[in-house]
């Protein structure tokens, strides 16, 4: 795994106001008007721990859309600091012309995309000023020039749930390296908590959003691409601002139960190292404590269900992961 320091920047240059977006709670990072000086604070604090980073990677707000002086600075830092690799995120719609050439003329290693949806409905209610050709576009543009990662959302405003399921396995086919799944958590002080408090938002239930957030990772992993994130940070969940919304501390770990529950349902043995409580409960055979889960193992049982639950995604949120993830519910902390 490669040690990578994070440098977050909520809401820079952001310009536009996702409704369910307050990236100064998620992150428990106060936003600041000295992008430059922010950024060396938060290296300098991280430097204290370690001296020996592999990467460098800066989150928050729209990382292309920032200042190009800022940015060229940004890199120079990261340089001049012993890092090798750069990775960010941004908006689909900052990739163009003159930032696929930057990124190729500083050796960006990665650069994820904050796509959340290919359904136009959902992005416009959700306020992303981008379509899904826009989006799948700038995926298109960026793998010509580094590699790309994507970020997807489940449980949106309008959004139902297959779609986000079709939308990773739409991406696992494309060659992007990393994926994040986050499930749509109401913070406080936004548009979604209003439409939420008015009744026209309605949050989708724990249970089927394991179940979505298990499809779409069954999709990247059986096509080998790391899925390096699935929920929202821990400080969402410390701050008090989330008024509604499933999640979970654990969400990831639960997802990966999900999905070994179903191995094991089709006679699969795995070392579990997750929610033994419900594995042995339900599959006390198949649980093999020799064995080492390794990613290459990850991707063939992913790949093994994929072909057996998730030929149709429509099917898949009502069949057995379903079941398993109704019975999983209830046992999140054991
Ligand atoms: S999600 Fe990104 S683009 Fe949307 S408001 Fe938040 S920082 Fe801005």
């Amino acid at each position: 795994m490669p040690k990578i320091l994070p440098v977050f920047l909520p809401f820079a240059y952001c310009g536009n106001k996702c409704i369910f977006c307050d990236q100064q709670a998620i992150s428990g990072v106060q936003a600041e008007n000295d992008l430059l000086l922010h950024a060396e604070n938060q290296i300098n604090q991280w430097k204290t721990y370690s001296n020996n980073y592999d990467e460098i990677a800066f989150y928050g707000g729209n990382f292309c859309a920032i200042n190009k002086d800022i940015r060229l600075s940004l890199y120079k830092k990261a340089y001049n600091n012993g890092i090798k690799k750069i990775r960010f995120s941004t908006r689909p719609d900052t990739i163009n012309s003159d930032t696929l050439k930057e990124i190729k003329d500083y050796n960006i290693y990665l650069v994820e995309l904050g796509i959340q949806s290919l359904d136009d409905e959902v992005l416009k209610a959700n306020g992303r000023p981008y379509t899904s050709y826009e989006a799948v576009k700038a995926v298109e543009q960026l793998l010509k020039v580094t590699k790309c990662g994507v970020q997807l959302m489940t449980s949106m405003y309008k959004q139902n749930m297959y779609s986000s399921i079709d939308d990773a396995a739409f991406f696992s086919k494309m060659d992007i390296t990393t994926a994040r799944i986050y499930p749509t958590q109401v913070l406080k002080n936004t548009h979604l908590n209003k439409l939420y408090e008015q009744g026209e938002y309605i949050p989708s239930r724990l249970e089927d959003i394991l179940v979505t957030a298990a499809g779409m990772y069954i999709h990247f992993t059986a096509e080998n691409i790391k899925v390096i994130r699935m929920g929202l940070p821990h400080e969402a969940d410390d701050s008090g601002d989330i008024t509604a919304g499933a999640g979970h501390k654990s969400f990831g770990d639960i997802v990966i139960t999900l999905i070994m529950l179903l191995y094991m349902d089709m006679g699969g043995k795995v070392k579990f190292s997750g929610y033994k409580a419900a594995a042995k409960e339900l599959f006390p055979e198949n649980i093999n404590s020799d064995n080492i889960m390794k990613q290459d193992m990850m991707q063939d049982i992913c790949k093994n269900i994929r072909s057996k639950y998730l030929e149709d995604s429509k099917w898949f949120i009502k069949g057995q992961a379903a079941f398993y993830a109704d019975k999983l519910k209830n046992k999140a902390n054991n």
